[in-house]
C-alpha cells in the first residue's frame, strides 16, 4: 500500500490553517464540543463503517472481530461516552480554596485548550490509541494532526478516509506516513505532542519537542512484570494471565512481559497455564489454524521475537511450553521460558509477543530486586491473597499503574488516570486526565475586595513587624 511520505504533503500550510482556526475551536462551548464527539460516536454506532475497521485489521494482523470490538470500539466509545456525560463539568472553572493572606480574593483554575496538537500512535491498537487521544484533543477544544503507524497500512487508510469525512482540515486531519512523515511534523511549534509508541521513539519525539517548548504527553511500554505468591489462586490467575498475555499476541503495551512465580508453584503455573490456552482456544498443535489466535503484525517483529528466543535458549532457556513457529504466517506459538538468567536479552527488551519467561521467587524481597533492577514499569501486576505481600510490593516498586488479581484491567476505567513513569512515560490521560493533557490549567485569581498594600514599601518597623506576624502566624 502506498504511503503519503513529507515531502508530498504540504505539511507547513495544513499546520497554519489549524493554527488559525484553533483560537475559534478553543472558544466552542460544552455543546459544541459534545456535537463533534457525537459524530464519533454516530460513527462508532455505525455497523457496516465497524465492519470496515473490522475487515482492516484483519488486513493488518488477522486481528479477530471480537477483540477488535472489545479492545478497539468499545474502548474509544467508552471515552467518547465519557466525555460527553462529563464535559460540562470538566470545563467549568474549578474553584480552589483562597489563603488567609489572599483576603478579599477568589481563585479558580480555567481549562484553557492548549492549541494545535499533533497524535502520533503505533500500530499495536491502531484504531483505539488513534481514536481515544483524539477523543481528549477534542474535549479540550484542539485541533489535531494525526500520524498513525505505518505497520497497519489498512486500518491507517480506513481512519484517514473516516476524519476526512468526520472533520474539517483545519479541526482535524490525519496524515499516512512513516518516521519521515512524523520527523517532518516534529519540527513544527505544537502547542502539544501525544505520542504513544516505544521509549525508543518517545526519546526522540521529546528531543524534538524540546526544540520548541512543545508539551508532551508519552506513552509508552516496558517490561510490564506478573508476580504470583504462593498465597494466590494460581488456577485463574494463570487462566486470566493467559488471556492478558495472549491478547492482540501479546503485542500490548500492559502485557505482562515476565512472570515471578513463587517457587512452590512453579510446575502448578506450567500446568494451569497450558490448561488455559486449551480453554482459550484449542490444544497447542491446532493453535495456528484457530481464528480466534491473531498474528504477529509483520515480519520484522517476528524476526525479532525469534531472536529473543533464540538467544535466550543459547544461553540456556528451557521452553517448559510452545510449539512450532510459522514465518510465512508470521504464527509464534503461546510459549513460556524457564531457566531464566540476566544476560538474556530477553529480560532486557520489552518482549511484545506471546513469549513469557518465567522466573521463580523465594521472597518478597528478592521480587522487589528482580523488578528494581529494571526500568519502572507501564503496569505491574500482583496476584496474591497475603495482605502483606500485596503491600509490602507495592510500597516497594513503581509502576505506572498496578492491577491487583487480574490482569490488563488498568486500561478499562476512565476515571483512573493511565500512563507510565519514567521510562514507560510521561504524562496520563483518560477521563479527567485525558482532558487535562490537552489542557492549559490556567491559574486565575480575582480581586474582590481589600489590598496587600500594607506590605508595600516604604518598608517602615510597622511593615517589618507585620510582615514578621504573617510569616510566623499566617503562611
Ligand atoms: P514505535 O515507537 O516504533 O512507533 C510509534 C509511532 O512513532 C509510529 O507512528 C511511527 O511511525 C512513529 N515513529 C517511528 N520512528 C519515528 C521517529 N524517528 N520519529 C518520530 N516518530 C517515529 O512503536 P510501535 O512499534 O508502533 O508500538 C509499540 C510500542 O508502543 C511498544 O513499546 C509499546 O509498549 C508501546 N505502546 C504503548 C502504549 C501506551 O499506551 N503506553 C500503547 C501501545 C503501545
Amino acid at each position: 500500500m502506498e504511503t503519503i511520505t513529507a515531502s508530498q504533503i504540504n505539511i507547513q500550510a495544513l499546520f497554519e490553517k489549524q493554527q488559525q482556526y484553533a483560537p475559534e475551536l478553543a472558544n466552542t462551548t460544552a455543546t459544541e464540543r459534545i456535537a463533534r464527539l457525537n459524530r464519533l460516536i454516530q460513527f462508532m454506532d455505525d455497523e457496516q463503517e465497524m465492519q470496515g475497521l473490522k475487515d482492516a485489521m484483519y488486513q493488518d494482523f488477522r486481528k479477530a472481530e471480537v477483540e477488535v470490538m472489545l479492545s478497539e470500539i468499545a474502548v474509544v466509545r467508552s471515552h467518547a461516552l465519557h466525555a460527553r456525560r462529563e464535559l460540562r463539568r470538566w470545563m467549568r472553572p474549578h474553584k480552589v480554596p483562597t489563603p488567609i493572606t489572599l483576603l478579599g480574593t477568589t481563585s479558580y483554575i480555567e481549562y484553557e485548550a492548549k492549541g494545535v496538537s499533533l497524535i502520533i500512535s503505533p500500530w499495536n491498537y491502531p484504531f483505539n490509541l488513534t481514536f481515544s487521544p483524539l477523543v481528549y484533543a477534542i474535549a479540550a477544544g484542539n485541533t489535531a494532526i494525526i500520524k498513525p503507524s505505518e505497520l497497519t497500512p489498512y486500518t491507517a487508510a480506513f481512519m484517514a478516509k473516516a476524519i476526512k469525512k468526520l472533520f474539517s482540515e483545519e479541526e482535524v486531519a490525519l496524515l499516512e506516513g512513516d518516521a519521515s512523515l512524523a520527523t517532518a511534523l516534529l519540527e513544527l511549534p505544537f502547542d502539544h505532542i501525544f505520542f504513544t509508541g516505544s521509549p525508543q521513539i518517545g526519546k526522540i519525539v521529546m528531543a524534538a519537542a524540546a526544540k520548541n517548548l512543545a508539551s508532551v504527553t508519552l506513552e509508552l511500554g516496558g517490561k510490564s512484570p506478573a508476580i504470583l505468591d504462593a498465597s494466590a489462586a494460581i488456577d485463574t490467575l494463570s487462566y486470566n494471565l493467559a488471556w492478558g498475555k495472549c491478547l492482540n499476541n501479546g503485542q500490548t503495551c500492559i502485557a505482562p512481559d515476565y512472570v515471578l512465580v513463587h517457587e512452590s508453584k512453579m510446575d502448578a503455573f506450567v500446568g494451569a497455564f497450558e490448561k488455559s490456552l486449551k480453554r482459550l482456544y484449542t490444544d497447542l498443535p491446532s493453535l495456528e489454524s484457530n481464528p480466534d489466535y491473531c498474528r504477529i503484525v509483520n515480519h520484522r517483529h517476528y524476526l525479532r521475537l525469534r531472536r529473543l528466543y533464540d538467544d535466550a535458549i543459547s544461553k540456556g532457556a528451557l521452553e517448559l511450553l510452545g510449539g512450532t513457529w510459522n514465518e510465512a504466517e508470521l504464527f509464534v506459538p503461546p510459549t513460556l521460558l524457564g531457566n531464566i538468567s540476566d544476560d538474556m536479552a530477553i529480560m532486557e527488551e520489552e518482549i511484545f509477543g506471546p513469549i513469557l519467561p518465567v522466573l521463580p521467587f523465594s521472597s518478597q524481597e528478592e521480587v522487589v530486586q528482580i523488578i528494581r533492577k529494571r526500568p519502572k514499569p507501564l503496569s505491574l501486576y500482583i496476584g496474591a491473597r497475603n495482605r502483606r505481600f500485596i503491600n509490602y510490593i507495592m510500597a516497594n516498586t513503581s509502576a505506572g499503574g498496578t492491577v491487583i488479581n487480574d490482569y490488563m484491567l488498568g486500561f478499562g476505567n476512565p476515571n483512573l488516570p493511565f500512563g507510565g513513569v519514567n521510562n514507560s512515560g510521561i504524562g496520563k490521560y483518560m477521563g479527567f486526565h485525558g482532558f487535562v493533557a490537552f489542557s492549559n490549567e490556567k491559574a486565575v485569581v480575582k480581586r474582590n475586595f481589600g489590598t496587600l498594600s500594607v506590605l508595600f514599601p516604604p518598608y517602615t518597623p510597622k511593615v517589618k513587624a507585620l510582615m514578621a506576624f504573617v510569616q510566623r502566624r499566617l503562611l
